[in-house]
């Protein structure tokens, strides 16, 4: 069986499957509009969400198959202390796959320790956020032709954007990837992405601190909005959230095939003046969104009694502690998996470095 909890769950060959699906589903919607019937999705979403939720549901309602599950863990029995492998366990006698969103990080990790069915992590605090890198993925596909030979430039909240970080551990795998990192000092990206991943795959990249002076190096700009919700300091929020705004005037500065990419919500980070470039393709990305969801929730179903789809974390209680207060073993009872990257050992849930 496959779970989605990390872009790197998925071998490029299979992600070449299934945007390779997604793009057919695209040409000929027909065909996949009765294919899930009888198939339940359970969106838990313990954690606000409305384009990634709302996603998975036109997603599986456009396969014929139906959706249920919550949308605020207040309505579930969350509020009456269940953890998160009881909540699964119990959804599992009533759902064929799951996708979860939790401001908790690893708790979808966890939900696969126990689930009998396919489990897609839809965002786990600011650690990962697989669904929307195959969504940027196909995006970058559609809009630009290639996965390969791409500098991407990416903006705004590197340090608590999650999106981010997924993308960047999925671009690192294609040939010749060069990542421009636009940022304040204060919202960089998180060493574990910079050592684990750049340094580790030998990927360049370099930090600025301005669009203007690459913005015409780049064959994908991507915009994220600064994280308000993950800040404990307001006051720190208030200094940064205005850092970076893309505007018409700095489109004139880039190339003339790029594209502009934006998990959305957008706040001020890209102003609308921008909307018309045939370049941004910010809201186009939201579609091929739901397009790439039907396809994951159709070849995680098919993998899933498949022995050969292999699905390991691996870690093991290695006497160490997660520093992380937002980690699920900070928070539930799950066993303790540590593991030891080029010497440093992390967490296998949130991959913190280990005390
Ligand atoms: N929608 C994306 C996420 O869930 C980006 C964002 O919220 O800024 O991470």
């Amino acid at each position: 069986m496959k779970h989605l909890i990390d872009p790197t769950d998925l071998s490029i060959e299979e992600i070449a499957e299934i945007i390779a699906v997604a793009e057919d589903i695209i040409a000929n919607r027909d065909k996949y509009s009765d294919i899930c019937r009888g198939k339940k999705l359970a969106t838990l979403f313990y954690e606000p969400s409305t384009r990634t939720r709302l996603s998975f549901t036109a997603a599986m309602m456009e396969l014929g198959g139906n959706v249920l599950g919550f949308a605020d863990a207040k309505s579930s029995s969350v509020s009456k202390g269940e953890t998160v492998q009881d909540t699964v366990r119990v959804i599992n006698c009533f759902a064929d796959i799951i996708a979860m969103r939790h401001k908790v990080e690893g708790a979808p990790l966890a939900a696969t320790e126990v689930s009998r069915t396919p489990i897609i992590n839809a965002g786990d605090g600011s650690h990962s956020h697989p669904t929307q890198t195959m969504t940027d993925l196909l995006t970058i596909k559609r809009e630009l032709g290639t996965l390969n030979n791409l500098t991407i430039g990416l903006v705004g909240d590197l340090k608590y954007g999650r999106t981010v970080h997924s993308l960047i551990k999925a671009m690192s795998r294609y040939q010749n990837t060069k990542f421009i990192l636009i940022a304040p000092p204060e919202l960089a990206l998180p060493d574990y992405i910079k050592h684990d991943v750049c340094d580790r795959y030998s990927i360049p990249y370099r930090e600025v601190d301005n669009i203007e002076s690459v913005i015409g190096e780049v064959d994908v700009l991507y915009m994220t909005r600064v994280q308000q919700e993950r800040f404990t300091d307001l006051d720190e929020y208030e200094r940064v959230k205005d850092c970076f705004v893309l505007d018409a005037a700095k489109m004139r500065g880039a190339k003339e095939h790029m594209a502009v990419l934006h998990p959305l919500p957008r706040v001020n980070e890209i102003a609308i003046d921008v909307d018309n470039d045939s370049r941004a393709a910010y809201f186009r990305q939201v579609e091929n969104g739901k397009f790439v969801r039907m396809a994951l929730i159709l070849k995680l179903l098919e993998w899933q009694n498949d022995s050969e789809r292999k699905f390991d974390h691996g870690g093991s209680d290695l006497g160490c502690k997660c520093p992380n207060k937002l980690c699920i073993s900070n928070l539930e009872p799950v066993r303790k998996r540590f593991e030891s990257v080029d010497g440093i050992i992390r967490c296998v849930y949130c991959e913190s470095q280990a005390e």
